[in-house]
């Protein structure tokens, strides 16, 4: 019997289907129409057509809405691109409260979406952020008004705990479908504060934010074993040898091979390393390499 994880190419999420390395728009603001449309090009050639975005992504540089803003002006230009991909966005980050789902502001930021978005439903609309001071019935309602009107066609958290979600689920007329922690060899948090549990025990989409740590982990780190970053490199790069791959593949196989991650949503802005992340799918990583991978991360051989 073969002791190598298996790594799926495609999941589904809800009735759709997509490539389990998905694109993240965070840092998409500020790119041009062209430099936009060949990384989403170069995402759609590996399978990866789970598009992330949020309202709040461009915010700064850019301003509230501009990634949603460039995505939407590739979809107005082409409009076939909106049936080639799965469109997630976020509501609910709300400068400078921080956090704001009162149903109103859900509803008329979901509604601003597709306006920037051109398109007339949202796939996955996800909660970005738990707003501790919106009960959980004012997020339902908001939620189940967007779905009866056929603006979202399914609903999922980002950031929620677990409590958190089961809450905002009670209220719901209809189950909850994602969740969107991050989940990395650096932030192993979601295996311990029962993310994946119940990801798997409601049937919850995980889709992995920063998968490679936000670059942390790719980014000149120096293998010094007093740091979490050196130790976790150090094992990935003996993976990464192993198979022929980088290190950063080896982190996407890791966090794919979880039995709870649906997706990984990569960030980069380099089309090479969009269509190069692929070789994630390849990676032979065994058990004894997974657990080797977590013990790093914790500093600690697991008993
Ligand atoms: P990531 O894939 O962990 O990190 C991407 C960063 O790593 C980029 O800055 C990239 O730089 C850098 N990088 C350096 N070398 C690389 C290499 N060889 N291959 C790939 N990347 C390399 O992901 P992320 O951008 O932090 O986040 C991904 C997505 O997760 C976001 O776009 C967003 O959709 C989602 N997200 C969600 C939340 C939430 O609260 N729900 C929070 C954060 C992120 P280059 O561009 O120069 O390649």
């Amino acid at each position: 019997m073969s002791d190598i994880l298996p790594i799926a190419k495609t999941a589904r999420i809800g009735s759709l289907e997509a490539g389990r390395i998905a694109y993240g728009c965070w840092r998409f603001a500020g790119s041009t129409e062209p430099e936009a449309r060949a990384k989403i090009d170069a995402a759609l050639s590996i399978g990866s057509k789970l598009i992330d975005t949020a309202a709040i992504y461009g915010f700064g540089a850019e301003g509230f809405g501009a990634a949603e803003s460039i995505l939407g002006s590739l979809i107005s230009m082409s409009p076939e691109l909106r049936d080639q991909i799965v469109l997630v966005t976020k509501a609910g980050i709300h400068p400078p409260a921080p956090y704001d789902s009162r149903a109103e502001i859900v509803i008329r930021s979901c509604e601003a979406s597709l306006i920037r978005l051109d398109t007339d439903q949202i796939d996955i609309f996800l909660i970005h952020r738990p707003d501790l001071t919106t009960s959980f019935d004012e997020v339902a309602r908001a939620l189940m008004e967007l779905r009866a009107a056929g603006k979202i066609r399914e609903a999922g958290v980002s950031n929620f705990t677990v409590t958190q979600t089961r809450a905002l689920q009670s209220k719901l007329n209809f189950p909850l479908i994602a969740t969107q922690p991050e989940f990395s060899p650096l932030c192993t948090d979601p295996l311990e504060d029962g993310t994946t549990d119940i990801a798997q025990e409601l049937g919850l989409a995980l889709m992995a934010w920063s998968p490679l740590g936000g670059g942390r982990l790719v980014n000149g780190v120096r293998e010094d074993p007093s740091s979490v970053e050196g130790r976790v490199v150090a094992v990935l790069k003996d993976i990464a040898l192993r198979n022929g791959a980088g290190i950063e593949h080896v982190a996407l196989a890791w966090v794919l091979a979880h039995p709870a991650t649906k997706f990984a949503l990569i960030g980069t802005q380099t089309p090479d390393r969009i269509l190069a992340s692929a070789a994630a799918y390849d990676i032979e990583m065994t058990r004894r390499d997974w657990y080797a991978v977590l013990e790093a991360s914790k500093g600690i051989r697991m008993p």
